[in-house]
């Protein structure tokens, strides 16, 4: 991961920024923009879609939220949920990436 960016979106092929929301799947960092444009009209596709922006906006929350708080147990429990929430994104990015095109 660079210092500007987790890296070149896997479908746009234009470097993605930390303001961005971004996941990854087996071919590398994507927007999420560009992976919800791509993915099956589906109700189950949309619904799982709408599942990760949640996630990935918390990811974002809570990064932020981490170079506020100073309360060292309050930080530990915010890194744990950062972390959570970053499992969900990665088997939710999974679950899109797999349903029927
Ligand atoms: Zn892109």
């Amino acid at each position: 991961m660079g210092a500007t960016g987790p890296g070149n979106c896997s479908i746009c092929q234009q470097a993605i920024s930390w303001s961005q929301l971004f996941t990854f799947t087996a071919k590398g960092p994507l927007h999420f923009d560009c992976f919800r444009k791509q993915a099956p009209s589906d109700p189950a596709t949309q619904g799982v879609l709408q599942a990760l922006e949640g996630e990935l906006r918390l990811i974002v929350a809570y990064k932020g939220l981490l170079g506020k708080v100073q309360n060292p147990e309050e930080k530990a429990l915010l890194e744990g949920f950062e972390k959570d929430a970053e499992r969900h994104a990665a088997r939710l990015t999974k679950m899109a990436d797999r349903a029927p095109k």
